[in-house]
Parts: C-alpha cells; structure tokens; sequence
C-alpha cells in the first residue's frame, strides 16, 4: 500500500511539514496539493506591497515551485482536495473539472483560513475588496496606481494574471475609500490608503480599533490615526455597502458616505469544511481540534496552521491564535513527527505586533479580564507611561505598557504596548515570561539591558511590573 504524507495546503503550514518531512526521511514519498497557484507566499507582506513599500509582488514569495521540486516533493497546483476518506484512507483531489483519489499513510490539513465577509451586506460589488488573498493585494496596488505608472514587473510573480488587472491599469484611481473593521488588516491598510493620498473612513463597531490590544494601545492606535488623517467613525456598525455595480457608499448607524472603493477585513474563519463529516473534530472556535503532535482525533489525520487551534500557555486550554510562527512551526514539527521522530507543535501565546503608521503595538497573552475570569484567574491590570531611552538621548519616546497578573498567584497572565521607538519588540521579553510562568516579583527583577540609546535604567516593563506588584501587594 502506498504510504505517502499528503499534504493539503501549499503555504506557511503545510511547506514547512513537507520540507521537514522530506530532509528527516529523503525516501518517503511527500505530495502537496495547492488549490490555487500561488504557494509560499507571504500574507503578512501584502498592505506593504498595496502601499508600495514592497515593490514587487514576487519579493513576497519565498520559495518557487521549481525549489520546492529541487526539495523531492511532489507539488500539485490548481489542484484541489475536495473530500477526504478515512476509512480507505484517501483523498479526492479536482483539476480542470475531473477528479480522482489519492491514497495517503499520513494526511496534513492545511487549509489556512479565508477572509469573513458574511454580515456586510454588498460584498460582491465591483471595488469591494479583501485582504486575504495575493489577487487581491495585485488588485489593490493595480487600481491604486494612477494610469501610466504600473510598471506590470510589479505585478508579475509568473502567477498574476496580467489581462485580469489590464482594467485596473486604465482607470483613474479611487479618492475616497471605506474600511470595514478596525482589526491589524484595516489598521496597516488605512496606512496603505493614506500613503496613496485616498480619503480614509474607518469603521469600527466597537469603542476602539483593534480590541485584541486591549484599551490603552486602543487610544494610541486612535490618536494615531487621527493624526495621520483618517476619518474614524468608532462605535459605528456599517450597515450596508451600496452601489449599482460598483460600490457608491457605504451607510453606517452615523450615516451615508459615498466612497469610490472599500476593504472589508471583519475577521478571519478556519477553512475546515474539508474535513467535516468525517471523524475529525472542531474546538469551540470552529477551528480543529489536534493534541500536542497536531493529531486530530481521526487516525493519521493532522491539522496545522490558521486552520487548527493550539494549546495556549496561559490558560492550557485549547485556543485559536492565526498567525504566521506558529503555523510554520507546528508544520514543520508535523513534518518531523510523521517521519518517526516525534516533536510537539509548541503552545500558542497570542503574541501579535501590529504597526498603525508610525506607531508600533504589541500585544500577548490574556489581557481581556472577562477570558481570564474564564480560565479560573483572578486577573488585575495596570498601566504605565515610561521612556524607552533614557529622557536625555535623543529619540526618547513615550511607550505605554499595560501588564495583567493573577491576584492569588501573582503569575503574569499578559500584556500590551505601544510607542514609537522599538516598542513592539519589547513584547518578546513578556512572551518568554508567560511561557516560564513567571510571576510579577520574578519579573520585576529580570536583568534587562540598559544604555541611554536603547533603554532608560528602568526598561518600560519593568516599570509597569512595579507599579503591578505594588498592586497585588495591596
Ligand atoms: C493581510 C494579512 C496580514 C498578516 N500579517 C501577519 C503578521 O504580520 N504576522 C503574523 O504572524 N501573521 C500574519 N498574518 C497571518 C498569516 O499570514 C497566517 O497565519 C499564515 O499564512 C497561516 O498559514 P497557513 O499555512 O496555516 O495558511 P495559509 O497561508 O492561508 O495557506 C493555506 C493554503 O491552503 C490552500 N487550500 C485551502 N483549501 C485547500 C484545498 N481544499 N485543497 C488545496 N489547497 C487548499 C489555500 O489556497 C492556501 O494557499 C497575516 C494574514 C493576512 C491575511
């Protein structure tokens, strides 16, 4: 019987499985099916290209088909999975409208995630766009380039389809553009937006953008925003996109503005529909369920990347955090499990960075005192203002650290920040905390660098941990 891993999903998850897979065992057949033509490509990238910070779209791809045959695996794209059997233990895989079955010894479910749109009504008109696929970001840059100036090398990665884009080349490019949802996609594309000179309406249902962060990145995210030019409309539901074919407004619970373009970025779903039905299981996030290999509870069937949740390390509980580190690494520790040497995927801690133009964000953990109450904490928070050079070196910028810890224990449950010299990297050192299960008094004492241009005396962390175990000590 053949025994080969297949792996559905030829992106950050599931290359990385197959890579690692075919380096510890150079014999085991390894196949990648990739619904699309696009594979190792960097989602991350993609408002840097839109902005045009990235030039071309072809800096965003990291590894070619051809490099990944030079690896030993075989690489289908355009190729679909469209069912999967357990019990005879194959796949289906479509192309080009016929179908046929593939056998597997280990299948990977790799399917990512793809861009929620549902409860906006008028999605589908012309110039509404997502940000979760490579199309879109070409789509994007083409129509924000006046015509004349798209240089088509900017486009063309081998994969684009040039006479799909040839409308866009033409057109004059939109002024006023509408972005549904404050998340990281609508923060760093507002940025985007503006650095094409568009009139930037950002909606966002909640009080403040990005709730992830928490409040007080939340209002530095806003004055930043506010600075940079963008209209907010906070506490505002949009109701509805609406237009001919085209988009003309958008109308919102504070009213209509027309606008000639818009990006919806409301949230991400797991793309699980693959494997439902079969015995394979989903956690309360609808992502699915795996143990600490990434096994699902069906045999022989593992899930990594945006498509599966994680064990997070603070509450221990089973989490769905999509993002890119810990899609790779759950990937590439799948790869090496399946080929006889058994690795763990690792825990999720939330750790995310976001920049809103000039200002760097960074969150980890469990800030939200509702989750915390939930994993049986009994959280408390506090926030500081410090420097993050000494006050008399130039550059000195005010960063904002916001810590939360258990009363009872004093454990260090998460944390955010926000400045504009270096803060987001400062995340790291909270990462590595709540991964130790270090409490506030232990990390008040860790031995962080200081010189003038770097840090003050006092790194901004350890002062938010100081002023929080002055809290528990109360
Ligand atoms: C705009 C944007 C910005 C981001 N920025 C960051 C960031 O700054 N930091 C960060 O950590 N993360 C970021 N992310 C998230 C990060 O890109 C994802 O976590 C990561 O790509 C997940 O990798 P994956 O392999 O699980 O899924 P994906 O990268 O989505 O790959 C899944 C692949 O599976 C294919 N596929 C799906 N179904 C099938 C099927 N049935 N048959 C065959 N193929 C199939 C898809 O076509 C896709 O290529 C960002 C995402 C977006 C959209």
């Amino acid at each position: 019987m053949s025994d080969p891993l297949v792996v559905v999903g030829g992106d950050a998850a599931g290359l990385s499985a197959a890579s690692k897979c075919k380096r510890e065992e150079p014999d085991r057949e390894v196949i990648v099916y990739e619904k699309s033509e696009w594979i190792s490509y960097a989602h991350c990238g993609m408002p840097y290209y839109v902005k045009g910070e990235v030039d071309s779209i072809g800096d965003m791809l990291s590894l070619s088909p051809s490099e990944v045959r030079e690896r030993g695996i075989t690489l289908h794209r355009n190729h679909e999975v469209v069912s999967v059997d357990p019990d005879s233990q194959t796949v289906t895989v479509a192309r080009d409208g016929e179908q046929f079955e593939q056998p597997y010894g280990d299948l990977l479910i790799a399917t990512g995630a793809r861009a929620f749109t549902a409860p906006i009504e008028g999605t589908d008109l012309d110039d509404v766009f997502t940000l979760h696929h490579m199309h879109s970001a070409a789509a994007l840059r083409a129509l924000l380039t006046p015509p004349g100036e798209a240089d088509e090398s900017i486009f063309d990665a081998g994969y684009v389809d040039l006479d799909e884009l040839s409308g866009y080349f033409e057109r004059e490019p939109p002024e006023t553009v509408a972005i549904v949802g404050g998340g990281y996609v609508g923060i760093e594309m507002a940025e985007a937006f503006r650095e094409w000179g568009l009139e930037t309406h950002l909606y966002q249902r909640s009080e403040k953008p990005v709730p992830p962060f928490g409040e007080a990145v939340g209002e530095r995210v806003i004055e930043t925003l506010r600075e940079a030019g963008v209209d907010l409309h906070l506490n505002t539901a949009v109701e509805r996109l609406a237009g001919e074919d085209s988009i003309e407004r958008v109308v919102a619970a504070d009213g209509a503005v027309e606008v000639d373009c818009a990006l919806v970025g409301i949230g991400i779903r797991p793309n699980t529909e693959l494997v439902e039905g079969t015995p394979v299981t989903f956690g309360e996030s609808g992502a699915i369920s795996i143990d600490e290999y990434g096994h699902t509870v069906a045999e022989n069937i593992y899930a990594a990347g945006d498509c599966a949740e994680k064990e997070h390390t603070v509450t221990g509980k089973p989490d769905w955090v999509p993002l890119g580190l810990t899609a790779n690494r759950a990937g590439r520790a799948i790869g090496q499990t399946v080929a006889g040497d058994p690795e763990p995927v690792g825990e999720i801690a939330g750790t995310a960075v976001l920049k809103a133009f000039d200002l760097e964000c960074g969150r980890t953990g469990i800030i939200d005192h509702e989750r915390a109450r939930e994993a049986g904490f009994d959280p408390v928070s506090e926030t500081i203002t410090a420097g993050s050079r000494s006050g008399y070196y130039p550059g000195n910028a005010e960063t904002t650290v916001t810590l939360t810890a258990d009363c009872e224990s004093g454990r260090l449950l998460g944390g955010t920040i926000a400045g504009e010299d270096r803060a987001a990297v400062r995340i790291n050192t909270l990462a590595t905390a709540l991964h130790e299960g270090t409490t506030v008094g232990e990390f008040e004492k860790l031995d962080l660098a200081y010189a003038p241009p770097f840090s003050p005396v006092w790194d901004p962390m350890l002062v938010a941990a100081k002023v929080l175990n002055g809290s528990l000590d109360n």
